[in-house]
């Protein structure tokens, strides 16, 4: 069953997604080449705690860190750790926070310095599959609209969107109903109403959308070994369209 959420509620996730908005854009300008990914999760945390709220990740079912940071072939959920990011690279950061009781998650996409065409590319198209999904949360459309329009923006530019992983809805706590998978055809499954909030977060491969969990049980890679990139963002469905509550 999926919750509605209340004009309140809305205003305490608004507060979530505003942290996490700010973060993700303060971590942006610190991606550069030779900073380690665990130094992004220290300051990461720091930030949160700072804005007087809590990270939404760590400890989340053992994870160990308050950021994911996925670098090129590596999709989600990868571990910030002694990595040292390098010229070229994409690093895809994904946060959480919980403000009050409620949470908020959103994800993008780095591209460090000169990164290839295609990469670019990849980044652009990730980028506007959130968009084009975002775009159907929509009262009264149904949740599979979203998931259809992702796919159609993804494999128009011939790149693969992972099935292992879907998008979520998302209140009290991280991960609530409905699951939102990024592909599937349209006008099905539940319809949108005032009041669900939606994790909606395409992950896009420039090969194979095939993925596999590394033997740390968390960091998830494409198992040809291609580029991923990974946008986020958590979304209200209202009356006035959908309202982007961790866009800055
Ligand atoms: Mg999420």
């Amino acid at each position: 069953m999926i919750e509605l959420k209340s004009p309140g509620e809305l205003e305490r996730m608004r507060r979530a997604g505003q942290v996490v908005a700010r973060l993700l854009e303060h971590l942006a300008g610190l991606v550069r080449p030779g900073v380690r990914t665990k130094e992004l999760d220290r300051e990461a945390l720091a930030f949160l705690r700072q804005a007087g709220a809590e990270p939404a990740f760590l400890g989340y079912r053992g994870f160990p860190a308050t950021l994911c940071v996925s670098v090129n072939a590596e999709v989600v959920h990868g571990i910030p750790g002694e990595r040292k990011i390098a010229e070229g690279d994409l690093v895809s950061l994904d946060a959480g926070a919980i403000v009050e009781g409620f949470y908020a998650d959103a994800a993008t996409t780095v591209m460090v310095g000169a990164v290839s065409a295609q990469a670019r590319r990849l980044t652009d198209t990730t980028r506007r599959a959130l968009d084009q999904g975002i775009a159907q949360a929509v009262v009264g459309r149904r949740l599979s609209d979203i998931s259809h329009a992702v796919q159609e923006t993804v494999e128009r530019e011939g790149f693969g969107i992972v099935r292992e992983f879907v998008g979520h809805g998302i209140g009290r706590a991280l991960h609530e109903d409905p699951p939102i998978p990024n592909f599937g055809p349209p006008h099905m499954g539940p319809r949108l109403k005032a009041g669900m909030v939606l994790a909606i977060e395409p992950m896009v491969t420039m090969g194979h959308h095939d993925v596999q969990v590394l033997g740390d049980g968390w960091t998830a890679v494409t198992k040809d070994g291609s580029l991923a990139a990974h946008f986020e963002h958590t979304v209200a469905v209202t009356e006035r369209g959908p309202d982007v509550l961790t866009r800055g």
